[in-house]
Order: C-alpha cells, then sequence, then structure tokens
C-alpha cells in the first residue's frame, strides 16, 4: 500500500495497516522535516483515534506536562531550555474512569 504524505495522518494510517499486515510504503515530497513544533499538545479528535487504535492508554507514560523551549537560527538548534524544569515534572497519569 502506499502512503502518500508522512504527516501525521499518514503515519497514523501507516501504522495501522503495518499493525493489520499490510506492507506499506510512505513517501512525501518534503526532503526534511519541518521546522518548529506543530504539535505540541494533543487534541480531543486525536485521543478518540488513538482510544480507537487501542494506544491511549499507554500514551501518558510518554508524555509530559510541559514542553522544553528550543530556539533555532535557520534549521540550527543554538539552545534548549526546561524552564520548568523541577517544578512540573511530573507525568500525565490517566484520568477517564474506565482505565
Ligand atoms: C503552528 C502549528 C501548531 C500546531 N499545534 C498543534 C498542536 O499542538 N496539537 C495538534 O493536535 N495539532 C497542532 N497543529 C495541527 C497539526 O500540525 C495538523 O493537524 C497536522 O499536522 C495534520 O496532519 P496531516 O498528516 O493531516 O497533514 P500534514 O502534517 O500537513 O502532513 C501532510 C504531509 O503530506 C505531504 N504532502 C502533501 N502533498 C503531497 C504530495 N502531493 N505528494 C507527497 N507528499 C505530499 C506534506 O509534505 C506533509 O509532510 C498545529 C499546526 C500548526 C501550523
Amino acid at each position: 500500500m502506499l502512503v502518500v504524505g508522512a504527516g501525521p495522518t499518514g503515519l497514523t494510517l501507516a501504522c495501522d495497516l503495518a499493525r493489520r499486515g499490510v506492507s506499506v510504503r510512505i513517501v512525501d515530497k518534503a526532503s526534511e522535516f519541518t521546522h518548529g513544533s506543530r504539535g505540541k499538545g494533543l487534541n480531543a479528535r486525536s485521543l478518540e483515534v488513538h482510544d480507537d487504535l487501542g494506544v491511549v492508554d499507554r500514551m501518558p507514560e510518554s508524555g509530559v506536562t510541559h514542553m522544553p523551549h528550543r530556539k533555532y537560527r535557520g534549521a540550527k538548534v543554538i539552545a534548549e531550555t526546561d524552564p520548568e524544569a523541577g517544578r512540573w515534572r511530573r507525568r500525565i497519569r490517566p484520568t477517564r474512569q474506565d482505565s
């Protein structure tokens, strides 16, 4: 199966196809990753999709409640700081009653 576009939609589709035993090739017209953040928080619909995929309860284990700040000059990373370090270093815990 050919998946065109390696954004979140294409990658999620490719992962689900692979889980179902379908061989996948992903192509993207971009030659490099987008610089900067376009997805630091998960919205409700994304959580619903991940729930359908059966992975939403494992996601908090790899998430944090805040993000470090990364500064770029062009494509070059020039600094990375974590202004919340030591203050809000707790991991997200599932809050759903059925988890
Ligand atoms: C500044 C910013 C901040 C954001 N923050 C959040 C956030 O905190 N939380 C959140 O949930 N969402 C956030 N979003 C939205 C989120 O980034 C998008 O909803 C998401 O990227 C959409 O994923 P997608 O795979 O549908 O499309 P895209 O991410 O746009 O990916 C599409 C891919 O397809 C490729 N492509 C397109 N046409 C072709 C073609 N003809 N041939 C080959 N490849 C092609 C593109 O190069 C691209 O890589 C943010 C968006 C922006 C701009």
